[in-house]
């Protein structure tokens, strides 16, 4: 990526005003790493240039894409700070050095053995970070992205260490904040590096089953505008195929791949929302539903923002197909996340984010970022914040769990299976009767870990019992356990009463 080719990419995303300082920007940090090369040998600015462009594609605002172009200057460059405010001012200077901390405390989380001081500073800074400002977290995983794409110019070693790091923890990051599209091209090639041969393996599988399936989908595709287009709604319809690394992770659960319903979707995208509806009844009328399998997102969105209706069918031909269905702006939020909020936000107004004190306004459904930023002004104004505040933080002290549908919970670490079940749904804990994890039956005080597949295994007659208490940890768990012992409780000494009264009643 050279100059003249990020300015001609930039030119129909910004103003005049706004390349110029992109240009001062390219040519400040182009002289700074002016010596520096790459591991491909490459010189090192097309690095920051190329993780510019990404932020670009995924409409950044200006600030975030210029403070991409000078993101590695502080950390590997002679340049002060003091320089980058003077030239650029507070707000581009703020992130610049925003991701580099992040960057510097990375490093110091790695080995977290005890609480120390140093790790606890490191937080710190890092939640100031991220907890002001989420555009620091996006230039990271865009400078992420951009390294895993040049990974195969580094050791082994480092090879290996960067992809564990980017499944565990930028991967998720990136499903937190909504992005979709991102999280799976981190995930698709951090796969390939950390095990080559599940990569091949899961790769030679996929080939093999699309060939069929994609004639099949084709039919039912025309079949489906067909009558669409007589219901007069206005749609579009694209296939889209399971990522590599979800199908990997799933076929750990589901053993074998014909029994995998969403290799392939239908992905059908409306203008309206009451059009989804429309449409999921269209696809109903047409073909069988799986009942289990219809999901409203839209009524009630995944935790990370995600929206969609998802149904799936059983075709007369005897095809199983999945289909998604959703706005275009629902398309959006769930392709790029909080990168698509930046970019309604921009077109709205495109002077921005000189008050630091307003920060952008979130989906009600991303607080934990909101958590953040509470946690991060109590740090800014030197109060002391409590270890257990700080478990919230993003890197450290969360598993992230999978439902055997493939979606992602986040969980303090050492947190039970019923912690899960309330994450789930109150009504799911409240009938729990077991647990089976990764396949295997799992008892209720054993905690969970990282990437286990965790199901829940209800009973209709099962019911909480006052000995749950010691069984949960989380909050949330907590609040929904009481709530229900609270109101059942009250149920039990209203029947007790009223036994009472019917047995004197029949005396
Ligand atoms: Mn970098």
């Amino acid at each position: 990526m050279g100059k003249a080719e990020l300015i001609e990419q930039a030119k129909s995303h910004y103003n005049e005003a706004e390349i110029s300082t992109l240009e001062v920007a390219i040519n400040f940090a182009t002289k700074a790493h002016a010596n520096q090369k790459r591991a491909s040998g490459e010189k090192f600015i097309t690095h920051p240039m190329a993780v510019a462009n990404i932020l670009i594609s995924w409409g950044m605002d200006i600030d975030s894409v210029i403070a991409g172009v000078m993101h590695d200057v502080i950390e590997d460059t002679e340049t002060e700070l003091d320089q980058i405010k003077e030239l650029f001012g507070n707000d581009i200077a703020f992130l610049v050095d925003s991701v580099t901390k992040v960057s510097k405390a990375r490093t110091g989380m790695r080995d977290l053995g005890d609480y120390s001081q140093q790790t606890k500073d490191n937080l710190s800074k890092l939640l100031i970070a991220v907890g002001q400002d989420i555009r620091v977290i996006i230039i990271k995983l865009a400078d992420r992205l951009h390294n895993l794409t040049t990974l195969q110019y580094l050791p082994k070693e480092k090879q290996t260490k960067i992809a564990r790091d980017s499944l565990e923890i930028f991967g998720p990051i990136a499903d937190r904040l909504g992005m979709g599209r991102v999280r799976m091209e981190i995930e698709e090639l951090a796969f390939k590096y950390l095990d080559p041969a599940e990569f091949k393996r899961t790769q030679n599988l996929m080939k093999k089953r699309l060939g069929k399936s994609a004639r099949r989908l084709g039919v039912v595709r025309s079949e489906i505008e067909a009558e669409l287009k007589k219901q007069g709604v206005l749609v579009e319809i694209n296939g889209r195929v399971k990522s590599l690394y979800s199908l990997y992770q799933k076929l750990k659960k589901v053993k074998d791949i014909n029994n995998v319903y969403d290799l392939m979707a239908l992905r059908i995208i409306v203008d309206k929302k009451e059009d989804c509806y429309l449409v999921l009844g269209v696809i109903h009328s047409l073909y069988k539903p799986m009942i289990n399998r219809i999901k409203d997102y839209i009524a009630t969105p995944k935790p990370n923002g995600y929206q969609s209706l998802h149904t799936t069918v059983l075709t007369p031909s005897e095809q199983i197909v999945e289909f998604q269905i959703r706005t275009q702006q629902m398309h959006e939020f769930a392709e790029r996340g909080l990168a698509a909020s930046f970019h309604y936000h921009e077109q709205k107004s495109s002077k921005n984010y000189t008050d630091r004190n307003q920060p952008t306004a979130l989906p009600a459904n991303l607080q934990w970022i909101t958590r953040l930023q509470e946690i991060a002004s109590r740090l800014k104004e030197g109060k002391e914040i409590s270890k257990d505040q700080l478990n919230i933080d993003l890197f450290q002290n969360r598993i992230f769990v999978y439902s055997p549908k493939g979606d992602i919970y986040n969980l303090p670490e050492n947190a039970l299976p019923l912690d899960f079940a309330y994450l789930v749904h109150s009504d799911i804990a409240n009938h729990a009767y077991g647990f089976r994890v990764n396949n295997k039956i799992h008892p209720f005080d054993k905690p969970l870990k990282n990437g286990d597949i965790v199901e829940v295994i209800t009973r209709q007659m099962s019911r909480p019992k006052q000995d749950w208490k010691e069984l949960v940890m989380t909050t949330h768990a907590k609040n929904k356990l009481r709530s229900y012992l609270r109101q059942n409780d009250k149920i039990n000494t209203v029947t007790k009463i009223s036994n009472i009264f019917i047995k004197r009643s029949k005396k």
